[in-house]
């Protein structure tokens, strides 16, 4: 009895590609794609029609789909332009790649790999990309990893995108794939052949990062710190016990540790009195703000705003700054870049380069986190 509701929760959370090693990538997200031309450019693919014909697209040939009064019309070379619901691009050879073009846009030298589902979508076409799990890791850490060049980085990297993917592999079911393709889910720009982000994936396959109570951990990620992390209650309210605030010795001479900007005195006391400062705008506290380490809040007298949202007012690199006057201007002296929570990528960067293992950078920036088989973790929450 226990055994067999422990299968039917199993079934009910699980979604046919998550037991079988594939993912549902919507591609093009923000593309709003109602026309797309579908090219091979290695191996063979399938499409079969609702006449019972198939189509056969062989490297170097490519089909035309459009979306046309909330149905598909396919055109491919050779056979007769149809109709359709929806329609499969199957790869056939199991070594099978394809471009997309969108919209007449220039085409992208973006490779996918695995089969590619049409449905249209209103007036535009859902382009999903049922891909192998570790070709799409991969093909994140490709385009989330910025300018790392180290293989225990990048296995850091893949752990991170990999839990992610698993956490949040039903983000978007009710839209008929699991993630989008943008940084609302995670950036992924087709699979990658750089060899040494692929072995990462490869030595790295299955393994997440887990909290105490064996559920995946919400694996946030920024480009530079700073100096310091900042605890997850800063920028998203609830904390985490994972992300909390660690100093970091190792990002500091990197390319985004710091950044100033530069505001009229009287842009800031106008910005200042309409995020409701109302105290005495000549009062030099409003100019003099130092404070030694990450704070949730800028202060003046009794006047208090979240940083996190002074950072989108003023479109600031990160909410980790000093404010001081020089001249007739403000400066804003900022450190890192990004939100700051979990992992620094540049810190990991260097950690990686003196010798550091993955599972050592994990530890740093997560603390009390362990990595395990995602056989091993709690996926159900
Ligand atoms: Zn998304
Ligand atoms: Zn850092």
């Amino acid at each position: 009895m226990v055994r067999n509701l422990f299968f039917s929760i199993l079934i009910i959370i699980s979604s046919p590609s998550f037991l079988t090693g594939q993912v549902r990538i919507r591609l093009f997200t923000s593309n709003d794609p109602s026309y797309a031309v579908f090219s091979v450019s290695a191996g063979r693919y399938e499409i079969n029609t609702y006449s019972g014909q198939t189509i056969i697209l062989k490297a170097g040939e490519l089909a035309m789909i459009s979306e046309y009064n909330g149905r598909l019309a396919i055109k491919a070379r050779n056979s007769a332009a149809f109709e359709c619901d929806s329609v499969i691009f199957s790869g056939k050879t199991g070594n099978d790649l394809f471009t997309l073009r969108v919209n007449g846009k220039t085409p992208l030298r973006q490779h996918y790999s695995g089969d590619l589902q049409c449905i249209p979508d209103l007036e535009t076409i859902l382009l999903i990309n049922i891909c192998d799990i570790e070709s799409y890791v991969a093909g994140v850490v490709k385009a989330e990893g910025g300018s790392g060049k180290n293989i225990e980085y990048f296995k850091t990297q893949a752990i991170i995108a990999r839990t992610y993917m698993y956490k949040y592999f039903n983000k978007h079911a009710v839209d008929r794939y699991n993630l989008c393709d943008e940084t609302h889910c995670q950036a992924f720009n087709g699979i990658t052949n750089d060899s040494l982000i692929t072995g990462a994936s490869y030595e790295t396959k299955g393994l997440v990062a887990v909290g105490p109570d064996s559920t995946l951990i919400i694996s946030a990620f920024h480009s530079n710190c700073g100096g310091e992390t900042s605890p997850a209650e800063f920028v998203w309210l609830t904390s985490q016990p994972y992300l909390k605030r660690v100093t970091d010795p190792w990002c500091r001479s990197s390319r985004n540790a710091s950044w100033t900007k530069s505001i009229s005195f009287d842009s800031w006391k106008g910005y200042l009195s309409e995020i409701g400062f109302s105290g005495d705008s000549s009062d030099s506290l409003i100019f003099n703000f130092s404070p030694e380490s990450r704070v949730n809040d800028y202060r003046a007298d009794s006047f208090t705003y979240p940083m996190r949202q002074m950072r989108t007012d003023l479109n600031l690199r990160s909410a980790f700054f000093k404010i001081s006057v020089e001249g007739d201007s403000v400066i804003i002296h900022g450190k890192g870049y990004g939100h700051g929570v979990g992992l620094c990528q540049e810190g990991a960067m260097v950690m990686a380069a003196r010798g550091y293992t993955f599972s050592q950078i994990i530890d740093f920036y997560y603390s009390g986190v362990r990595i395990v088989d995602v056989k091993d973790a709690q996926v159900i929450k």
